[in-house]
């Protein structure tokens, strides 16, 4: 493509005046390849520099730009390797310390009288100083040519997200020329009447005001309309799919009623909750379209998700289709096989379990047998994924836990079909906010209340102190023939060494150890269990099969029991070192008791006195409902520790934050989907826009 013929937004941030081949370099890290990466590359906050402080009137503790002469510079070698850049810095006012530790370079750049410009927080000792300040030199060579400094100076101004040689001052100036000489030249994807209707200002103010803005209040209104655009882009891009999906048409077709699914239910232990009748309902139905089911199952821990799986599986297998369900521990993948297979088996409906942990011979004797169609149902981790693993006839797909897999894995168990139904389960609650976002080309179906005769876990929060009670009140449940968990958060060695946990490599030793003396010196006479990752497979799973069938009463465990166990004699769930876990991870163990008919009781043991962790144990033992404990996760700790770095990918907004926009959210999607209701192929003249941007 020659230069004339790319739409100009998308020309190369190389067109720019002062972007040579060495910025070019710079900049890419950044992502920041064309003209509208530049336009749209958003400050990660700004100062306001129409009133400089003045040095006298500074105060510890305050937050401040202050804008100085170099008096005077040192460069110390304090202990060890350390050094310290000091300069004595002043105004008309009075005078300032700044400090640096281990920057040496910075003595020989700042120069005797040259002007700076520091933020930073001020420290009142020894001397009115400030640790680390961000630094701007006034008037450096960085400034290109033509700078007139009223970028910098006497606004507010952006400070971006840089790194690599880049330098504020040189940026600032970098994104005005564009701006100047490009502005124009973007498009605005939201069609005018949508913009009209919310009063969102044009592409090319809110661009201006993002990086320069007139007052507080205009930034407000560009964020907020930026933030719209990309999650408007982001839900239209998915109600897209929808459509396609939609309009896709299945070969597999389905018996809704027929002996397995009745044989399920009629023997089934317990009758279906009003919550899962109801969505077993909704999934039927999608079964049984013409399109594909591409559809999320969220509900609290213990509500019954599995049992929904497996009539869905009855379904399947009943239509002459082939099933798969993939979990993502082998502990969990091990569960489902037997208890699916408990139910399906006497039907006569074979479970296959396909796992690392399954040894060579008999896992090639599945494989075929999967191949050949005569095994129906396949439960297993991510072993099923593996290129040998060919399906006859593989119309149904499972995936519980989903937040534990990455998107990749969730589209690559599903190629294995030709165009399977597909169901994606998950125990932690998703926030609305996040399920529309990550899951948003998904249907959702909820299961919202917990089977009757449950009664809610009673949760407590002891210390250090009350250890003797707390053994004491364990010994008194395991006696009455309960069971009960001892989890121990597993560290990672990077972290650091928190006090008592167990660390890095020395965890399994730890955690061993945990057993071993609880065994002997706690609880001589009860029946101890051990369960960590490292375990070989069919050691865990005796461990796990022993604890389910009542042989072990208490199992001391890492993390793993976290997911989809279900033991419902156990009634104790105690959790060391709860200040390590968020409050979802918290949740999902609690989940594992409180799922028979004895009264449970989850107990955290934590002396913190870390404010932001006694807030969230507090949260923990008031609230018993797992949404609303994952929307303060959320707002607490951010997307990526509720989801798990896998997710990550999908949560890189430019300019959006899902907790701050979630009404924008909300909107964002309601548009979307109104527009291709009316327009499925985007073609309306005013969406050309909107068009050129969603094909990038
Ligand atoms: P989750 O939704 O967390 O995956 P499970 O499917 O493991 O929960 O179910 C938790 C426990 O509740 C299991 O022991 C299961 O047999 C039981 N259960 C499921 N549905 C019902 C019901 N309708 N009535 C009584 N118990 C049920
Ligand atoms: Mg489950």
């Amino acid at each position: 493509m020659t230069v004339a013929q790319v739409p100009p937004a998308t020309r190369s941030i190389r067109y720019v005046k002062g972007v040579g081949p060495n910025r070019l370099t710079q900049l890419q890290p950044l992502g920041i390849e064309t003209v509208e990466d530049a336009c749209y590359y958003a400050p990660r906050r700004y100062e306001d520099r129409t009133h400089l402080a003045a040095i006298k009137d500074l105060r510890p503790g305050e937050i401040v730009t202050v804008r100085a002469r170099v008096l005077a510079r040192s460069l110390r070698r304090i202990r060890r390797g350390q050094t310290l850049v000091e300069a004595a810095v002043g105004d008309a006012t009075g005078v300032l310390y700044a400090l640096w530790f281990n920057q040496p370079y910075l003595a020989e750049q700042l120069k005797v009288d040259e002007e700076l410009i520091l933020y930073g927080q001020v420290e009142p000792r020894p001397r009115l100083s400030m640790i680390h300040p961000e630094l701007e030199r006034v008037g450096r060579d960085d400034d290109p040519a033509g700078s007139t400094g009223s970028l910098h100076m006497g606004r507010i101004v952006p400070i971006y997200p840089l790194a690599g040689g880049l330098t504020q001052r040189w940026f600032r100036q970098m994104i005005a020329s564009t701006l100047e000489r490009h502005r124009a030249d973007l498009d605005d994807p939201l069609p005018e009447a949508l913009r009209a209707a919310r009063g969102f200002p044009a592409l090319t103010d809110a661009v201006r005001q993002l990086h320069f803005p007139d007052s507080w209040d205009a930034l407000e209104r560009a964020r907020e309309r930026l933030a719209f655009e990309e999650l408007f882009l982001f839900q239209l891009a998915l109600a897209q799919r929808r459509a396609r999906f939609e309009r896709q048409a299945k070969p597999q077709r389905y018996r809704r009623d027929g002996p397995l699914l009745q044989g399920l239910l009629a023997h089934l232990p317990f009758t279906l909750t009003a919550g899962q009748q109801r969505v077993l309902e909704e999934l039927l139905e999608d079964l049984c379209r013409s399109a594909p089911m591409h559809r999320l199952l969220q509900g609290d821990v213990g509500c019954g998700k599995t049992v929904v799986m497996a009539a869905l599986i009855a379904v399947a297998v009943q239509s002459g289709c082939q099933a798969a369900v993939m979990a993502p521990t082998e502990l969990l993948a091990e569960q489902h096989a037997r208890v699916m297979g408990g139910w399906l088996s006497p039907l006569g409906v074979s479970v296959g379990l396909l796992t690392q942990g399954v040894p060579a011979a008999d896992r090639a004797r599945r494989e075929r047998a999967i191949a050949e169609g005569a095994l129906p149902v396949v439960v297993g981790t991510h072993a099923l994924l593996q290129t040998r693993v060919v399906f006859h006839n593989l119309t149904l797909v499972l995936i519980d836990e989903q937040h534990k897999f990455g998107v990749v894995q969730r589209a690559h168990l599903a190629k294995k079909a030709a165009m399977p139904d597909v169901l994606v389960v998950t125990a932690t609650p998703i926030p609305r906010t996040l399920a529309l976002s990550i899951y948003g080309d998904l249907e959702l179906s909820t299961i919202s209340e917990l089977p009757a005769g449950r009664r809610p876990v009673t949760t407590r929060w002891l210390g250090e102190a009350d250890r003797q009670a707390l053994y004491e009140l364990i010994r008194r449940e395991l006696a009455q023939g309960r069971q009960g968990y001892v989890v121990y958060p597993l560290v990672e060695e990077r972290q650091g060494q928190v006090p008592g946990a167990l660390a890095g490599a020395r965890h399994l030793k730890a955690v061993t150890q945990m057993a071993k003396h609880l065994q002997a010196e706690v609880f001589q006479g009860f029946r101890v269990g051990l369960l960590h990752g490292q375990m070989r497979p069919k050691a865990k799973e005796q461990t796990m099969l022993a604890f389910a069938r009542g042989e072990l009463q208490l199992l001391v465990s890492t993390v793993i029991v976290e997911v989809g166990l279900d033991v419902p004699n156990a009634t104790i769930m105690v959790i060391e070192h709860p200040e390590r876990f968020g409050l979802a991870q918290l949740h999902q163990l609690r989940g594992r008791i409180g799922r028979g008919e004895h009264p449970a009781i989850c107990i955290v043991v934590s002396d913190s006195a870390e404010e932001a962790v006694r807030q969230r144990l507090a949260a923990f033992v008031e609230t018993a409902d797992g949404f609303a404990l994952a929307e303060q996760d959320l707002e607490q700790r951010g997307p990526g520790e509720l989801l798990g770095r896998r997710q990550h990918g999908w949560m890189r907004w430019r300019i959006a934050n899902l907790i701050r926009d979630r009404g924008l959210l909300e909107s964002a999607r309601e548009e979307a989907i109104a527009l291709i209701r009316r327009d499925p192929a985007l073609r309306g003249s005013a969406l050309a826009g909107l068009r050129a941007r969603l094909t990038r």
